[in-house]
């Protein structure tokens, strides 16, 4: 397949061929499935403010960034703030302790979903109760690392209960959304589901059945460009979609 060029690539076009793939997905679903509507993130890092302004004028609102400075200079721009009032900002990269409040300063952050212990909860739980002094919660998700591999981010599947009660208990200023996944990459669907996939949903039965929560109030992150279709089949509300919008991104070589 032919690479097209940056500037070629037609945004408004890309997101309604994804939109509708997540349609045609949410068909496959089980019953009891059909009644959660995914969300839709786009994953814009790399990508210039233009091809934000593109999506947003195809009315998409949530947006992700995995790099920290680069969702304060995107989420601060000019031309977002005039233009993208309503923007909607999930960090989905690793956080660092002390790049906490560079984040919770982003103008429209909607969500953290890498959270990926308590000790962070609670630094983030600390942080936004100085940064926003209202009753206004923040959104966070825990980050599981449910491939299990050493060079990815995220907890233990076997910490997600302890982590998400002592967060329910010691952050009162954080609302715990759900859990998010990557996953390894490159798994061969015609395997059989996705056992990352597979996992994050066994991670949301025993957290629906240890703390007594009804596991449709507990979202799931995960699908990506390569393998959202499959996550929205398996019950994903939420799927991070960059490279099938916005066109092939050369991997970043620098941190
Ligand atoms: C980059 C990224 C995505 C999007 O990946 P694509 O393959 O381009 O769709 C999703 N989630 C996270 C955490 C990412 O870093």
């Amino acid at each position: 397949m032919l690479r097209r060029a940056m500037t070629d690539v037609d945004v408004k076009l890309g997101l309604q061929i994804i939109r509708e793939r997540i349609q045609k997905a949410c068909l496959l679903r089980e019953p009891e499935l059909q009644c959660i509507e995914p969300t839709l993130v786009a994953v814009s890092k790399t990508k210039p403010v233009e091809m934000l302004i593109n999506a947003y004028d195809a009315d998409q609102r949530h947006f992700g960034e995995n790099y920290v400075k680069e969702l304060f200079e995107k989420g601060n721009d000019s031309k977002i703030l005039e233009h993208c009032k309503d923007i909607k900002w999930h960090f989905i990269g690793h956080l660092q302790r002390n790049k906490i409040n560079k984040v919770i300063a982003v103008p429209g952050l909607h969500m953290i979903q890498t959270i990926d212990s308590e000790k962070l909860a609670i630094a983030v739980n600390t942080a936004w109760a100085k940064h926003s002094p209202s009753d206004q919660k923040l959104k966070i998700m825990l980050q599981v690392n449910t491939s299990q591999e050493e060079e990815k981010n995220g907890m233990h599947p076997s910490e997600v209960v302890e982590v998400a009660k002592n967060v329910l208990e010691k952050c009162p200023n954080l609302e715990l959304c759900g859990l998010m996944t990557i996953g390894a990459y490159g798994y061969d669907i015609t395997l059989g589901p996705n056992p990352d996939f597979l996992c994050l949903i066994e991670c949301r039965k025993a957290l629906s059945k240890e703390l007594n929560i009804d596991w449709k109030k507990i979202h799931l992150s995960m699908g990506m460009s390569d393998d959202f279709e499959q996550a929205v089949e398996l019950g994903s509300t939420i799927i991070r979609v960059g490279s099938s919008i916005f066109g092939y991104r050369p991997k970043k070589t620098t941190v």
